[in-house]
């Protein structure tokens, strides 16, 4: 097996499912996004233990990213959160995939569709209430979800919402967030009074699970809490830092990727010598150098130096110079106790030998957040899964 590899650590999703389920009222079912192969996890293996850990469903972002849940043999529901296009419809009526709908011409299409299939879609009424990205106007939502109860074919099975910013603890971040549930529950609430039923309402990502438990509704959709990390950004919030760092630290969680390599290579090179492409950095000493076979075409961004320092044998030591492609170096020190062969960890859990970099030290440096580290680990990466 190549040495670079990210170890799958079920037992941490395991561990997170159980500590986010305590956040939860009686009754409160959970959603796990499995999209971008389950935040670069493995779809079908992360889905697999978070159903029997207790997941009711699961949501997608692609009617093919649905279909490898199904020929996997998974049976419970999928929810697609992203708009398909004509062509995905016929597939996704015969997987039984559940789309989110926003309009007539959705709705229409999808009956039509099911009812040449001969069957009965199940749909979501999604309803934008500022996120602006799909969704109906809530003032649109009662007359919508009127065309989905008669359209002969299809189903309202749920109702749904999505926030822009749960994860703020700026104040008029808080304002946006109260407003977006406060549209919502109206609206909810005016489909029921047109004696519609509405099916599973949900609204809650991450950081509402955290922060608005008056926002949990039937369902939440947690992703990034499940994958260990919190959405909390260091130093994103102005007003009140200490709350939010309070609050978002209240809960404890396993980061569930583990990314490793190897020590392929050791030499000592003289004072003045200039490392990897570009000559960026030069030895200012007689020092060791290790080299590590990952590089940016597996997910470790060239932004990440000379900032990052990945930990081998219980140290961490700095990665030097450009990373390349597949390839980049480490600054051992004019001494080592570095041995070839060594394990590199570049981030993952705490473990035995201490504290490692997390997902969020490394989108810190890279400027971006945990979820785009994660989904940038490239699939010529081994997924190694332990329990
Ligand atoms: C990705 C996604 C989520 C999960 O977001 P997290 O921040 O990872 O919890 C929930 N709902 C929708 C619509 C999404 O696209």
């Amino acid at each position: 097996m190549r040495a670079t590899r990210a170890v799958i650590h079920l037992e941490n999703l395991k561990y997170n499912i159980e500590q986010i389920k305590k956040k939860f009222k009686a009754g409160v079912r959970i959603c796990l996004p499995v999209k971008a192969d389950a935040y670069g996890h493995g779809a079908v293996q992360i889905a697999l233990c978070a159903l029997h850990s207790g997941v009711f469903c699961l949501a997608v972002a692609s009617v093919r990213e649905a279909v490898l849940l199904r020929e996997a043999g998974i049976t419970a529901p999928v929810i697609l959160l992203s708009l398909p296009v004509p062509e995905e419809t016929e597939q996704l009526i015969r997987y039984d995939i559940i789309p989110l709908v926003i309009d007539e011409e959705c709705i229409d299409a999808l009956n039509d569709a099911s009812s040449q299939a001969g069957k009965k879609t199940a749909v979501h009424l999604k309803i934008d209430t500022g996120m602006s990205r799909i969704g109906c106007a809530p003032e649109n939502a009662v007359q919508l979800a009127k065309r989905i109860q008669n359209s002969s074919n299809l189903k309202l099975d749920g109702v749904c919402t999505h926030f822009s910013v749960s994860d703020s603890f700026e104040k008029d971040d808080r304002e946006y967030t109260k407003k977006q549930i406060a549209d919502f529950k109206n609206t909810v609430k005016a489909i029921q009074n047109a004696g519609i039923d509405t099916g599973i309402v949900h609204a809650s990502n991450s950081g509402a699970v955290l922060a608005y438990p008056e926002a949990q509704f039937d369902m939440v959709r947690p992703g990034l809490l499940c994958y260990g990390y919190t959405p909390y950004r260091k130093n994103a919030c102005k007003t009140d830092q200490n709350t939010e760092k309070s609050f978002f630290s209240s809960i404890k969680l396993r980061p569930v990727m583990e990314l490793l390599t190897k020590v392929v290579f050791i030499k000592k090179i003289a004072k003045g010598t200039a490392v990897s492409y570009g000559r960026s950095w030069t030895a200012n000493q007689d020092t060791y150098i290790a080299t590590l076979p990952i590089g940016y075409a597996d997910g470790l961004s060239r932004t990440l130096s000379p900032a990052l320092r990945v930990k081998i044998a219980g140290s961490f030591y700095p990665v030097i110079g450009k990373i390349c492609m597949d390839q980049c170096m480490v600054d051992l020190g004019s001494h080592t106790r570095v041995k070839r062969w060594d394990d590199v960890c570049i981030f993952g859990p705490e473990n035995k030998a201490g504290a490692n970099n997390s997902a969020q030290d490394i989108a810190d440096i890279a400027d971006t957040i945990p979820y785009e580290i994660m989904c940038n680990i490239n699939k010529r990466v081994d997924r190694i899964y332990t329990e």
